[in-house]
């Protein structure tokens, strides 16, 4: 923990040792290298139940004297019963397995960590499973994954002398390091071993749990016992391939190997059976093959010697650039920045937020709207131009359309209707990861047509389910298509761009009814642009999008909202209008983000706007729908769909919350409309902007445009770029309306 480490001790208290039965409870207490001072108390054999925890909190007392802490950071709940009496000015629960699934848990487990997330200022999981499995156990719960110390590791790719207990093995070697115990699939070890006997199969570990005598005995398996983590380059270095035979069992239900990053780290290509975060992490590499069977395993151990073999194939670049960015540091980084704000929050019990009325003071900055747009800007101009910035928002609360929060059932709902993020942009994802870890998420949406609920985007399957068939490769989707396809000549309209592509049959089943229903028109009349965001498919890909970076914010919108305002620059003002406040508030520069017509008084007339109204409900029922969102393109239906947050944040609960979306003319302006008279309507809006250059008009509703929320972040950033080079440059901010 760099600052820990750095400023403060930092004692790790080890499980106790049993020394003999007449000798006094002691501590053992030794300095690390790493600077670390590891403890490790010895306590008379026969010590148990109360008299053991009342022994330890002696040691500990002794130990600590009354220094109060800075931090207490428990690794497991265990340690709860002899210390929970410690002050200290957060306490971390790092949470590293799913302990009370693993054989021998003892019983008051359970109890101890549920007082132990009660206690927990900040709660760390070692793994985005359990994560998963926990988010719903604490408000401030953030999922660590494994890192890797690559350089320790990648030493293996080179010759380091062979340790002498390895050097008899013949090759080619598969290797294994980590606790023996009931995680492992000793009957598969035992059946890939007997399928290959020619194979050496070396493991080093503790055996922990398991009768030494249960563990397969075969003249290829090597049972080498535990080493030390400075030797494993060593070992590695003289495998071909690395191996992690878990068994698929409650004990590893949510595991996150640590060693699946050193094993690639070490340059050797990995065959796992599929444990859950395996697959999610590095299941898409080619050097790491998953196999759930024996006999798959065998072939895939086949296919990993073929990779082995060839040190400079593209597998290692892969596998090197997926590592490129873990690092230990960045996640004690993370981790201490998560740790101080615990800390300066509970010092200060300020909101997370700082509202405030307007200071008596000048800003060099009013911002209007404190959606994406005017989020993103207010906090570039605070934290990268040291702006004082005010923000202000009409309704009670920040994040604009994107905003969520718990209902009264306790679910995590979107106000607005469902925002799922998505983008193609590194810049831009990047930019927002500073604010939020994210829980990956790929959308799923299924039409209902009929009795059917079938994949939207169209896709091969759609094809299938509907119309009977068994079209099987993309070619025969695409003739299928072609032969329903009605050629146009100019394709401008909504229509135009999906009759030509498949048909007016499919377009009047997914897109007429839905169209007319959600834009009070008929697709014949809106801009093509408008249902060129859905695509056609010929595979089978059922997902809703398929940008490079598709996840929600791990604790939802409005937190990384707060995140992103919170710094000491910018005050925030809820509840406020812009008209009540722009003779009252001393401000250099305007930042508009609500719509570009209301800012102009409406003087060429209003632009139009579609409106929505939600129905949101709670069941009585885990779940609603199978995918999140379920669309009803027609015309019986009064809604255009009904999406079930729960799939896209991943709570567990036992009801559930979903939200109905009912078009609407009248009412808060969510979609700018795309017709060709509209985009006249704004240009000349737009000109106004331009003569107006101490306003900046950003957004989607102040800029006109039909944009997602990356979107919306890729304009606002380069906006501010543009005002920041300016600035630079020593002109006056020359504003107008965003660049697109
Ligand atoms: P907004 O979020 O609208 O913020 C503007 C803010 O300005 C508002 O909070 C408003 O109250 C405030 N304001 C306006 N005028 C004034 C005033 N005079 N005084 C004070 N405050 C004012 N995008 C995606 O990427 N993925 C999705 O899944 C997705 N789903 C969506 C679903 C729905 C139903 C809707 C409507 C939009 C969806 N979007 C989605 C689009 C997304 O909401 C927008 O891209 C994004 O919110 C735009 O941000 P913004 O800051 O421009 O505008
Ligand atoms: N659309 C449709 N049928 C569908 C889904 C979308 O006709 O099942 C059309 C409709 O005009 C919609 C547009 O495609 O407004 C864009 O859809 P998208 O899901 O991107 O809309 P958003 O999420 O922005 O409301």
């Amino acid at each position: 923990m760099t600052r820990f480490q750095a400023q403060l001790p930092v004692y790790y208290w080890e499980e106790p040792e049993t020394s003999d039965a007449e000798s006094a409870p002691s501590l053992r207490v030794r300095s690390c290298t790493s600077g670390v001072t590891v403890v490790t108390p010895q306590l008379p054999s026969g010590l148990a139940g109360e008299a053991r925890e009342t022994a330890l909190r002696a040691l500990l007392d002794d130990f600590v004297g009354r220094t109060p802490l800075a931090v207490r950071w428990y690794y497991t709940p265990m340690m709860l019963g002899f210390s929970r009496h410690l002050s200290a000015q957060c306490t971390v629960y790092d949470c590293m397995d799913e302990l009370a699934n693993f054989r021998f848990a003892p019983p008051e487990l359970i109890p101890l960590e549920q007082e132990l997330m009660a206690l927990a200022d900040v709660v760390f999981t070692g793994g985005y499973s359990l994560y998963e499995a926990k988010r719903d156990r604490h408000a401030n719960i953030h999922p660590m994954p494994s890192s890797v110390d690559r350089l320790h590791f990648a030493a293996a790719r080179g010759d380091l002398p062979e340790p002498a207990d390895q050097q008899p093995l013949p090759r080619p070697r598969f290797g294994f390091y980590g606790v023996v115990d009931e995680r492992m699939d000793l009957a598969l070890l035992a059946a890939v071993a007997d399928a290959r006997p020619d194979w050496s199969f070396a493991i080093l570990g503790p055996v922990v749990k398991i009768d030494p005598a249960d563990l397969p005995q075969r003249p290829n398996i090597f049972y080498l016992g535990g080493k030390d983590y400075a030797d494993l380059p060593g070992y590695v270095a003289g495998w071909d391939v690395a191996l992690m035979p878990f068994a698929i069992n409650e004990a590893t239900r949510f595991i996150s190997p640590t060693k699946t990053p050193e094993y690639l780290a070490a340059g050797r290509p990995v065959v796992s059976t599929p444990i859950v975060d395996v697959v999610r992490h590095y299941g898409g590499l080619a050097g790491v093959r998953i196999a759930a069977t024996a006999e798959a395993f065998v072939a895939e151990c086949e296919a990993a010697l073929a990779l082995a073999a060839d040190t400079h194939g593209n597998w290692r670049t892969e596998v090197d650039a997926a590592l490129a960015d873990l690092s230990w540091d960045n996640v004690a980084s993370r981790m201490q920045a998560l740790v101080d704000a615990a800390i300066g929050a509970k010092a200060t019990r300020a909101p997370v937020v700082p509202i405030a009325r307007p200071r008596n003071t000048h800003y060099d900055y009013l911002v209007v709207g404190a959606g994406f747009a005017g989020s993103v800007m207010a906090e570039r101009l605070a934290a990268g131009s040291g702006k004082r910035v005010l923000v202000i928002d009409r309704r009670p609360h920040i994040a604009g359309n994107a905003y969520d929060h718990l209902d009264d059932a306790g679910i995590l709902i979107h106000k607005y209707g469902p925002h799922i993020f998505h983008t193609n942009s590194a810049d831009v994802f990047d930019y927002l990861s500073r604010f939020t870890e994210w829980r990956p998420y790929e959308h799923r949406v299924l039409a209902q047509v009929g009795e059917k609920r079938v994949p939207m985007p169209i896709n091969r399957t759609t094809l299938n389910e509907l119309y009977g068939l068994s079209l099987s490769t993309d070619a025969e989707a695409e003739a299928f298509l072609a032969s329903r396809a009605e050629p146009v000549e100019t394709i401008r309209t909504s229509a135009d761009v999906v009759v030509s592509k498949i048909g007016r049959e499919l377009y009047e089943t997914f897109f007429q009814c839905y169209t007319r229903k959600q834009w009070g028109m008929d697709p014949s009349e809106l801009d093509k642009s408008v249902t060129a965001r859905v695509p056609t498919r010929t595979n089978t890909d059922d997902r809703y999008f398929t940008d490079s970076f598709q996840a929600m914010p791990a604790d939802g919108y409005t937190k990384m909202f707060a995140a992103m305002l919170d710094h000491p620059n910018i005050d925030v003002m809820l509840g406020v209008d812009f008209a009540d406040v722009r003779e009252q508030v001393s401000f250099g520069k305007l930042v508009f983000t609500g719509p570009i017509d209301e800012y102009f008084d409406h003087r060429y007339g209003k632009l139009p706007y579609r409106s929505l109204s939600f129905r949101h409900e709670t069941l009585d029922q885990a779940q609603f729908q199978e995918v999140g969102t379920v669309n009803y393109p027609a015309e019986s239906y009064p809604y255009t769909r009904i999406s079930e947050y729960k799939h896209m944040t991943g709570q567990v609960a036992e009801r559930t919350s979903i939200t109905y979306e009912y078009p609407c003319a009248d009412g808060d302006p969510y979609y700018p409309i795309p017709r060709p008279e509209n985009q006249a309507l704004f240009k000349r809006y737009e000109a106004l902007a331009i003569g107006t250059p101490e306003v900046v008009f950003v957004g989607r509703l102040a800029t006109y445009r039909y944009y997602n929320m990356d979107q919306v972040v890729g304009q606002a950033l380069a906006t501010y770029r543009r005002l920041a080079e300016q600035e630079s440059a020593g002109h006056d901010v020359a504003a107008s309306v965003a660049a697109e």
